[in-house]
């Protein structure tokens, strides 16, 4: 029988950092995906944690943002390793005296956050377009971290565009090469401009991605896909965000986003 009460132990706005870890690693699947990310807790801090900071990149700058703003755990898209070894020398040992001399937590959720169907990025944007019939899309080494479905009703690609731009802020970058109305989309945040011709194969007629990459531009207008890029920063931002709120609600947490957008 569950103890007779409905105060969970959760709920106390406070947590030890031991149990959010374990609770993120489950939660995000943090070992599903070959990441060179090294994804879960990057720096150990103080052992309990009663505040949050989120922030997509891991810089001297937001590290110091997340220890000013009084947070025990910074939660980040792009942590600091990503497969090579680091002497521990320059910028790197700058970022990791910020972090190590305020007692701050560090913690990395890359692909896992970009794929995760309840607060990754992807679902968020999908959610946001109200995309029906989502399916899995874009292939990361032989998974699907991306989603494709119909918009509720087709749209000019300038609209979708305008659209896109409304629910970043930001100004997106469009290669029209396919038909000027948008009904069947691919989401893939971050780096995918790579993924045209899987949307074609898919036969979507949008590619809504992050970072342009000069060697693909050419396959929009071959295969016939627009693609819209809406910037690799302002794609990532929803899945911090979204699971900085879901700790608050199982944990009773406050948390705060730190915006240090890159403009790419
Ligand atoms: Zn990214």
């Amino acid at each position: 029988m569950p103890p007779m009460t409905d105060v969970s132990p959760h709920r106390t706005g406070e947590v030890r950092r031991d149990d959010l870890v374990r609770w993120l690693n489950d939660y995000l699947k943090i070992n599903a995906y070959p990441d060179p990310s090294l994804n879960g807790l990057q720096i150990e801090g103080t052992s309990t944690v009663t505040r949050v900071a989120a922030s997509v990149d891991t810089s001297v700058k937001t590290l110091q943002h997340a220890a000013d703003s009084g947070a025990d755990l910074l939660l980040v898209h792009h942590g600091l390793f990503w497969g090579d070894a680091l002497a521990v020398t320059g910028p790197h040992r700058t970022r990791l005296q910020t972090a190590l001399s305020a007692d701050l937590n560090l913690y990395a959720a890359h692909i896992p956050l970009d794929a995760h169907p309840e607060v990754g990025n992807n679902a968020m944007i999908a959610r946001a377009l109200s995309l029906e019939n989502a399916q899995p899309f874009g292939d990361w080494q032989g998974h699907k971290i991306g989603l494709a479905g119909e918009l509720p009703f087709e749209q000019s690609l300038q609209d979708f565009a305008d659209r896109i731009q409304k629910l970043t802020g930001e100004i997106c970058l469009v290669h029209g090469g396919g038909q000027p109305t948008v009904r069947r989309v691919g989401i893939l945040s971050g780096s995918g401009a790579g993924a045209v011709a899987e949307a074609a194969a898919a036969g979507l007629d949008t590619l809504l991605t992050g970072e342009p990459e000069h060697k693909h531009f050419h396959e929009s207008f071959e295969y016939g896909v627009n693609v819209v890029f809406a910037g690799h920063y302002e794609t990532e931002v929803f899945g911090v965000r979204a699971l900085a709120a879901r700790i608050e609600e199982e944990f009773g947490l406050p948390w705060q986003f730190l915006h240090h957008p890159t403009g790419l």
